[in-house]
C-alpha cells in the first residue's frame, strides 16, 4: 500500500494529484523551487520540501534533490504529473533502486515509446494502425529521395527524439525533399542533441483524435474513449473535448478496443494515451504518451472516473477499479487551456492577478493553482488553468460554455479567456467542424 505520495510537479496538476491523494486518505508532500513558495500545492500539501532555484533543471527536473525530498519525508510514491520528469525512463529506474514507487508505466514501455521509431514500430506489431512512411530511420539524401517517391508527395521529415512539434518539416514536392530533410535534421541536432529523422506521409486536413488507455500491468487494459485535440496552435493543444465531434459510436469503440487489446499485449501498467491524425475514416498512430494528459478532465467528466484515483490503485498493486463493459459514456465536455499570454499574439504576461473569480454552476470543473494576490512567476509553462464544462449534449455543453466564459474573471494578467470567448461563437466551432490547421488559419485571418 501507499502511504504517503510525493508529488514531483507545480501548477495545477500538483494541486489536481494532491486532491486526489486527500480523497484517498494519502499523506501529501510537496516539493517546489524557491519561486513557487506561495503555490496552492504547497500550502495545501502536508508536507512541503524546497529543491531549489527557479529554473526547473535544478528544482522540478532535479532527479537527486527530488529523491533526497523522498528519503526525509519518508514518501513511498511518486506521483510526476506530466512533463518535468513524467516521462523520464532514468527517473523512474532511479526510483525503483530506492524502493520508491513511481506511479506510472514500467521504465521499458516509457523507453519504447519516447523513442518514436520503435514506438511506430511497436504500435503496428500490435496491430495499430500507423501513419505510412519509412520503415525506420533515414540516413542519406539518396534514402530520403527512394523513401519519398514510395510513400508520395507530400511528405513530413520527422525527428526521432521530437517533441513539441520541433524537427517536422514537410516537402511537397521532391523539389523541396533535400532542403527540408537537412533542415529537420540539423533542428533535431540542434534541439535534442541527435539529428536521427524519419519519414511520414502527409496528412492534408486530419484531426487530432486520441484514445485514453489504462492497464494493470498484469494484462488487463481499457480504453476510456477519445478526446478530439485538433484546435491547435503550433502543435499545442488548446480547447479539447469529448467525444469528438467526427466520431459515432461504432468507431469510437472500434479504435478504442484496437488500442485497448495493444495495451493488453503489452501488459501496459497505468495512464496512457495513443495519439491518432484521424483523415477521411482512417486512425494513424503518431505518438504514445505514457502519463496523464493535461486534457484528462474532459475524461473524467463524460465517464465519472477518477484517473489519478486510478493511477494510484494501479500502483498500489490494486488493479482497475473498472472493467470495460462497465464505463459508461454520459453527455459531452470541453477543456478550455487558460494561459497567462496574450490572447492574440501568445505572448505570455507573467504579473500579479489582482482578481480571481472562478465560475460555478452545473457542470463546471475549475482546475487552478491561482487566486487573487498570486504572482505568476515567468520560469515555467504559462497555463494557469482549466476550465471543463459538462452538459448532456454537445450543444447544452456550448450553451454552458458561452455563460461560464462570460462569468469567469482574471484581472491583473493578458490571458487566452477572450479567444475562447470568441471561438465559442464561432459557427465552425458550433458545427464541430475543423481540423489541426483550423485555428492557425483563423488566427492570421483575423
Ligand atoms: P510532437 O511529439 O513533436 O508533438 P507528434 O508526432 O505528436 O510530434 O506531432 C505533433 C503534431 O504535428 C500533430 O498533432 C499534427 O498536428 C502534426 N503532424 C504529425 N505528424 C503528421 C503527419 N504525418 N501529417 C500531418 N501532420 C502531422
Amino acid at each position: 500500500m501507499i502511504s504517503k505520495i510525493l508529488i514531483a510537479n507545480r501548477g495545477e496538476i500538483a494541486l489536481r494529484v494532491l486532491r486526489a491523494c486527500k480523497e484517498l486518505g494519502i499523506a501529501t508532500v510537496a516539493v517546489h523551487s524557491t519561486a513557487d513558495s506561495d503555490a496552492m500545492h504547497v500550502r495545501l500539501a502536508d508536507e512541503s520540501v524546497c529543491i531549489g532555484p527557479p529554473p526547473s533543471r535544478d528544482s522540478y527536473l532535479n532527479i537527486h534533490q527530488i529523491v533526497a525530498a523522498c528519503e526525509i519525508t519518508g514518501a513511498d510514491a511518486v506521483h510526476p504529473g506530466y512533463g518535468f520528469l513524467s516521462e523520464n525512463a532514468k527517473f523512474a529506474d532511479i526510483l525503483d533502486a530506492h524502493g520508491i514507487t513511481f506511479i506510472g508505466p514500467t521504465a521499458d514501455h516509457i523507453r519504447i515509446m519516447g523513442d518514436k521509431i520503435t514506438a511506430k514500430q511497436t504500435a503496428q506489431d500490435l496491430g495499430i494502425p500507423v501513419v505510412p512512411g519509412s520503415a525506420g530511420e533515414v540516413l542519406s539524401d539518396e534514402d530520403a529521395i527512394k523513401t519519398a517517391r514510395e510513400i508520395g508527395y507530400p511528405v513530413l521529415i520527422k525527428a526521432t527524439a521530437g517533441g513539441g512539434g520541433r524537427g517536422m518539416k514537410v516537402a511537397k514536392t521532391e523539389e523541396d525533399l533535400l532542403e527540408a530533410f537537412n533542415t529537420a535534421r540539423s533542428e533535431a541536432a540542434n534541439a535534442f542533441g541527435n539529428d536521427s529523422v524519419y519519414m511520414e506521409k502527409y496528412l492534408g486536413k486530419p484531426r487530432h483524435i486520441e484514445i485514453q488507455v489504462f492497464g494493470d500491468g498484469a494484462g488487463n487494459a481499457i480504453h476510456l474513449g477519445e478526446r478530439d485535440c485538433s484546435l491547435q496552435r503550433r502543435h499545442q493543444k488548446i480547447w479539447e473535448e469529448a467525444n469528438s465531434p467526427a466520431l459515432n459510436v461504432e468507431q469510437r469503440m472500434k479504435i478504442g478496443q484496437i488500442c485497448a487489446d495493444a495495451m493488453r499485449k503489452l501488459k501496459y501498467r497505468g495512464a496512457g494515451t495513443i495519439e491518432f491524425l484521424y483523415e477521411n475514416g482512417e486512425f494513424y498512430f503518431i505518438e504514445m504518451n505514457t502519463r496523464l494528459q493535461v486534457e484528462h478532465p474532459v475524461t473524467e467528466a463524460i465517464t465519472g472516473i477518477d484517473l489519478v484515483h486510478e493511477q494510484i490503485r494501479v500502483a498500489s498493486g490494486n488493479g482497475l477499479s473498472v472493467t470495460q463493459d462497465e464505463i459508461v459514456f454520459s453527455g459531452h465536455a470541453i477543456e478550455c487551456r487558460i494561459n497567462a499570454e496574450d490572447p492574440r499574439t501568445f505572448v505570455p504576461s507573467p504579473g500579479t492577478i489582482t482578481h480571481f473569480h472562478a465560475p460555478g454552476g452545473l457542470g463546471v470543473r475549475v482546475d487552478s493553482g491561482v487566486y487573487a494576490g498570486y504572482k505568476i512567476p515567468p520560469y515555467y509553462d504559462s497555463l494557469i488553468g482549466k476550465l471543463i464544462v459538462h452538459g448532456r449534449t454537445r450543444v447544452e455543453c456550448m450553451m454552458r460554455l458561452r455563460r461560464v466564459l462570460d462569468e469567469f474573471v482574471i484581472d491583473g494578467i493578458k490571458t487566452t479567456l477572450p479567444l475562447f470567448q470568441d471561438l465559442v461563437s464561432n459557427p465552425d466551432i458550433a458545427n464541430g467542424d475543423y481540423d489541426i490547421h483550423w485555428l492557425e488559419h483563423y488566427l492570421a485571418n483575423d
